[in-house]
């Protein structure tokens, strides 16, 4: 078996010098930032040699960048990679995610041809995302342009019987899946350390000769790359301060700090001053926006369950129909899930496409892909939307790339607006905001050249609107074209969770991470200072948990939050012991109130805080419950 591994250099965000700060502007000067190799792609180096210590064969390192971009092919050289493939081209540049993945897709074809003489048996590993772009889109969108399935989230392996099994998270607990074909291309999450380099194999990494090849060499077709192969374009950039506006002030008098917390919590209950309106937008008279067909979500079904995310879309989408006169539609895909079509009417959806077949029963990327584009070729819509979860951040990617559309990942804002770029003039197109840089910056995104518009957009970000089960709809019956060489990949056995409900729709929430250190130590400080803090507010209270502490077996999975756990909206949120991983801040970060206790000052989850205590959470929570109880009393 051989191994080509994706690796990507990228800005140091960890380290940003202060004159790197474009302090009237808001955003970040690149060039001052270090350079480094992205950290998940040393985690897919260290996976892809931990598989060659199983089954023997090549390892190629291969980047896309500036030919300084050959530092981090040294880096896999040293780490354990045998060969480094640089492609390196001018007019590669200033590409999106569609126009990175064609090019690499191609040099993947030219190593089989050439490194590995024709062998199709090998594996490309990646990192799932980089920092910079946090996309989370290259790796599918190769795997479509290749027609090869991916394993996304993997966190391990092993090999029964020489075939390959991938552990991977999905949003409802774990599963294994094992490839039906080689070549196929896994994605890794948080794995393990990194291996070091040794002294002798670092100079040997700088003798070697590395392979760099131009647009030309990969035979890339020119309409393909760069900015002429890209369907989106940054628009604007700005300061994320504009969108999220929370400053923590931090403070050790708890007493202090509690009456602080219960003022800023008796204030969010007044009825806010009246907001400013934003303008609603109107087509220019006599103009026609410059895309047609209707507005359509994906509307995620597992279980033959409706993730709640997709009832978001359908409020968005209703939003963004009105002013351009189309309908909203809600496209399903999976296995006996007629039945969940009058839900998708009672939240917005004017008309649903169904797409089911036996085959379809639970969720792998090929032939979902195909089923959700084959309906988008029939119906012709001029947006889609996705939800940001892990199924929505595999299933987009593949869709976008497959029918040539732009696709925006991981979106906050959404809507319609007119502008001139150059002589060019848009009208009536979706503008697409999200954080880029590891939220340093926002950026505003628009579709080019496309089929379609898509976006992925953050669950928890936009607003669903009440059910009315009194509205009707079309319904669209479509037989997809799959047959079981579609599938490319078999699950072997999934690991589920059951969601409730409750934690969703809670007013206070005291969530405690890995900090908690044990079970025990969980169970002592969490749920106690839950049950105070709730009575303090006059509120009941739930105890909520971050990934690590549910898989570090402090509670159970019902009680996550986050990006595969729930989404959640509380009035006052409490991360104890939490670092802030954006997987987390995905599903909390959206409360009225977030109070986060660590013993690190630089703690991510004090960048989302309104109240923030430093110090250890076995000293402070028994004094904050004492405080709580002392003036609630
Ligand atoms: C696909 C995918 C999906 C994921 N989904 C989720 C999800 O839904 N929800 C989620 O939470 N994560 C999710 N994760 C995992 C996420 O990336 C982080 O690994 C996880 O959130 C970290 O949990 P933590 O903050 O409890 O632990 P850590 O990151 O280890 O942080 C522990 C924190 O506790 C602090 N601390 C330690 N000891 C003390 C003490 N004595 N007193 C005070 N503070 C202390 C430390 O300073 C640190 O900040 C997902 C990851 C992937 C790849």
């Amino acid at each position: 078996m051989n191994y080509i591994v994706l690796v990507k250099q990228v800005p140091d965000i960890k380290n940003i010098p202060n004159e790197a700060w474009d302090w009237e502007k808001g955003t970040l000067k690149r060039g001052l930032l270090d350079n480094v190799c992205n950290e998940l792609d040393k985690q897919a180096l260290t996976f892809a040699l931990r598989m060659k210590e199983k089954h023997n064969g090549q390892t190629v390192s291969l980047t896309m960048g500036p030919p300084f971009a050959e530092e981090v092919l040294r880096y896999s050289l040293s780490i354990g990679a045998d060969v480094g493939v640089l492609l390196t081209d001018r007019k590669l540049g200033g590409a999106d995610t569609a126009a990175t993945a064609y090019p690499l897709a191609q040099a993947i074809r030219k190593i089989e041809k050439e490194i590995f003489n024709g062998d199709k048996n090998y594996v490309i590993v990646s990192g799932m995302q980089s920092v910079d772009g946090d996309t989370a889109q290259v790796p599918p969108q190769i795997a479509e342009g290749l027609g090869i399935v991916h394993i996304a989230y993997a966190t391990s392996f092993s090999f029964d019987n020489g075939n390959l099994r991938v552990e991977r998270i999905t949003r409802r607990g774990t599963e294994t899946v094992t490839p039906e074909n080689y070549p196929c291309m896994v994605t890794v999450t948080e794995w393990t350390q990194p291996l070091n380099a040794s002294f002798s194999r670092t100079r040997w990494a700088y003798s070697q000769k590395l392979y760099q090849w131009s647009a030309a060499d990969i035979n890339a077709d020119e309409s393909h790359i760069g900015l002429t192969g890209s369907r989106t374009a940054v628009v604007r950039i700005f300061s994320p301060k504009e969108a999220i506006q929370r400053n923590c002030v931090f403070e050790s008098d708890l007493g202090k700090l509690v009456r602080m917390l219960k003022e800023s919590y008796t204030s969010k209950l007044e009825p806010a001053e009246e907001e400013e309106e934003t303008p609603k937008y109107h087509l220019p008279e006599g103009k026609k926006s410059d895309y047609k067909g209707d507005i359509w979500i994906y509307a995620e079904q597992e279980g033959g369950e409706i993730n709640p995310a997709s009832f978001e879309l359908l409020g968005k989408a209703i939003e963004l129909a009105s002013p351009l006169d189309e309908k909203v539609g809600a496209v399903l895909v999976g296995k006996d899930i007629k039945g969940l079509s009058k839900e998708l009417i009672a939240y917005g959806a004017d008309k649903v496409y169904i797409a089911e077949h036996e085959l379809l029963e639970n969720f792998l990327p090929v032939p979902y892909t195909k089923a959700a584009s084959e309906l988008i070729e029939k119906y012709k819509p001029q947006m889609m939307l996705f939800s940001a979860t892990p199924l929505g951040r595999e299933l987009a990617p593949r869709v976008a790339y497959r029918t040539s559309s732009g696709l925006t990942a991981d979106c906050t804002g959404l809507d319609i607006v007119d502008f001139k770029r150059g002589d060019r003039e848009f009208t009536g197109v979706l503008r697409q905001t999200r954080p880029a840089l590891g939220g340093n910056i926002m950026a505003s995104i628009i579709t080019q050249n496309s089929t379609v518009q898509m976006s992925t957009a953050r669950p928890g970000v936009m607003q669903a609107l009440k059910p009315d089960n009194g509205r009707t709809g079309e319904v669209f019956e479509y037989a997809p074209r799959i047959t079981e060489s579609d599938l490319g990949a078999r699950i072997v056995s999934a690991e589920l969770h059951q969601l409730t409900s409750e934690l969703k729709d809670a007013a206070v929430i005291v969530a405690g991470g890995s900090g908690c250190k044990t079970r025990e130590g969980f169970d002592k400080c969490i749920p106690s200072l839950a049950e105070s803090l709730g009575r303090f507010l006059g509120q009941e209270a739930m105890v909520g948990a971050s990934r690590l502490a549910v898989e570090s077996g402090f509670i159970d999975r019902s009680h996550q939050v986050g990006q595969t756990g729930q989404t959640v909206k509380p009035r006052v949120y409490v991360a104890a012991g939490i670092s802030g991983a954006v997987q987390h801040l995905t599903g909390m970060q959206n409360s009225d109130i977030i109070l986060a206790i660590n013993k690190d000052p630089n703690a991510r989850i004090f960048k989302v805080a309104d109240f923030g205590i430093v110090g250890n959470l076995e000293e402070i929570v028994p004094e904050l419950i004492k405080a709580l109880n002392s003036q609630g009393a």
